[in-house]
């Protein structure tokens, strides 16, 4: 496919084929999260940050398969990886026997993960996957029965992740009962917390408020410090509407964890691999996990999870935590190179490309009322949509619009939060195409919201 440079629309979205496609997927298909009332867009294929859908029109991808697509769409590097693998083997049972491309893997995300202690890794197929086994870990470790976890947080949708999800009500609707000894208490959000206290002005009020909640009155009053296995977070929440905390917040939260011998989790499923221009979000709050889980971008679109944890905690016992396709040969391939890839230059253009995003929508912020917050960290934008900036009422149906205006025009985008939108295109997108995003962004606010 030669260099696009544009967005290219030859049909109204969704066109006549994807129309078809779309009726014949509300036939077949499970209800998952598809809407077509924002995000009718029917891909065909790609390369880089393009998209092209089954009309042919050329889409600019800003959503990156939500944090899977960092390294872009096929990169060539990952790509050969894979094909240079799918003439060995598969499927090499890496639970059972014994191969080469797992234990590489294990032994790079030992050197990519914070904290300099020895590590194990276990080897899943998703994110979901990948926070199951941390809770078993921690639970297996510590002989432990309870966990905290965070209001806003997603952590995937099988029953032990969805116990400690809380971004949305849906995600837990007619489920109950969850996993017990999930406790919630508030993230430190800067611009909504049940403190309303402004965040971006008072830090450390907020962090003092947010750990003194845990300490004083979840620990003090009905949760035993010394029966807690692990604290369960994103260090910057994703679907919860790309939140950063306060800069100590990790510090003192892991300071209180510490004390009473708890494991700090860390999901960087969405916002590892490069995606807020350090390898993974924990790390501009300079602090180390216990465990730290992975998916998404690790294997570039190839399904692999990975639960990377201290060395002691490893469950020693063979058999007491397994799966089938744990290690499988391609997604190993596939992990490896996107790892090389994102070293080589990836995470460096995704924190240079964030300053242009920051300074980009914090203008916009100045331009347009509606907008209620911006907040990220290098290629991970949130940006809110409020009815009126005092109230900070949700503005969910503008939202929406802008989403599709924004696609009509050839941008791809996603929703997050209540009345969020996320912008996160692969991490070696050009200056170039970032602004043409961006502006192509920015148009859809300004013909919504007039
Ligand atoms: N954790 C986080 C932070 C996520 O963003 C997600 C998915 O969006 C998950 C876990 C679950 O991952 P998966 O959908 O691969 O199971």
């Amino acid at each position: 496919m030669a260099k696009i440079k544009k967005p290219r629309i030859v049909t109204p979205i969704p066109g006549p084929k994807a129309r078809k496609v779309i009726e014949r997927h509300n036939k077949y298909m499970a209800t998952t999260t598809n809407d077509p009332k924002h995000a009718p867009l029917v891909i065909d294929s790609g390369e880089g940050v393009w998209f092209k859908d089954v009309d042919g029109n050329t889409i600019l991808d800003f959503s990156s398969g939500i944090a899977v697509l960092n390294t872009g769409i096929r990169h060539p590097e990952v790509e050969k990886a894979i094909r240079e693998q799918l003439r060995k083997i598969w499927h090499a049972a890496g639970t059972d026997f014994y191969n080469l491309p797992q234990v590489e893997l294990a032994e790079e995300l030992d050197k990519i993960t914070p904290g300099k202690f020895e590590k194990k890794t276990f080897l899943s197929n998703s994110g979901t996957e990948s926070v199951e086994a941390a809770i078993k870990v921690a639970k297996w470790a510590t002989q432990r029965k309870w966990f905290i976890g965070f209001i806003g947080a997603f952590h995937g949708r099988t029953l032990g992740s969805m116990s400690f999800t809380a971004s949305k009500p849906h995600h837990r609707s007619r489920m109950f009962p969850v996993m017990t000894g999930v406790e919630h208490v508030p993230y430190p959000n800067p611009y909504r917390n049940p403190w309303h206290i402004d965040g971006y002005e008072q830090p450390d009020e907020l962090v003092n408020r947010a750990i003194e909640y845990i300490d004083e009155y979840v620990f003090n009053h009905y949760v035993p410090a010394d029966e807690v296995a692990a604290i369960l977070l994103e260090a910057v929440q994703g679907e919860g509407g790309y939140v950063v905390p306060p800069k100590n917040f990790l510090r003192e939260l892991k300071k209180l964890a510490d004390q009473h011998d708890i494991k700090l989790i860390d999901d960087e499923i969405q916002m590892g691999m490069g995606r807020t221009g350090k390898m993974f979000a924990i790390e501009h709050f300079g602090v180390a996990p216990d465990i730290l889980c992975t998916a998404k971008a690790l294997g570039s679109g190839i399904p692999i999870g990975a639960t990377v944890f201290r060395k002691e905690l490893d469950f020693g016992i063979s058999g007491v935590h397994s799966n089938t396709y744990g290690g499988n040969s391609i997604a190993c391939a596939a992990a490896l190179a996107t790892i090389k890839v994102i070293k080589g230059g990836m995470v460096q253009n995704a924190a240079k490309l964030g300053r242009l995003f920051k300074e980009r929508l914090e203008e916009m912020q100045d331009k347009y009322k509606t907008i209620g917050d911006v907040r990220g960290l290098g290629l991970a934008w949130g940006v809110e949509f409020v009815k009126d900036r005092k109230t900070k009422e949700y503005a969910k149906e503008p939202r929406e619009k802008i989403l599709l205006e924004a696609l009509k025009n050839g941008l791809a985008l996603l929703g997050c939060g209540t009345s969020s939108i996320r912008l996160i295109p692969a991490l070696n997108i050009t200056e170039e195409e970032a602004k043409i995003g961006l502006d192509i962004f920015e148009k859809a606010i300004v013909t919504e919201t007039k």
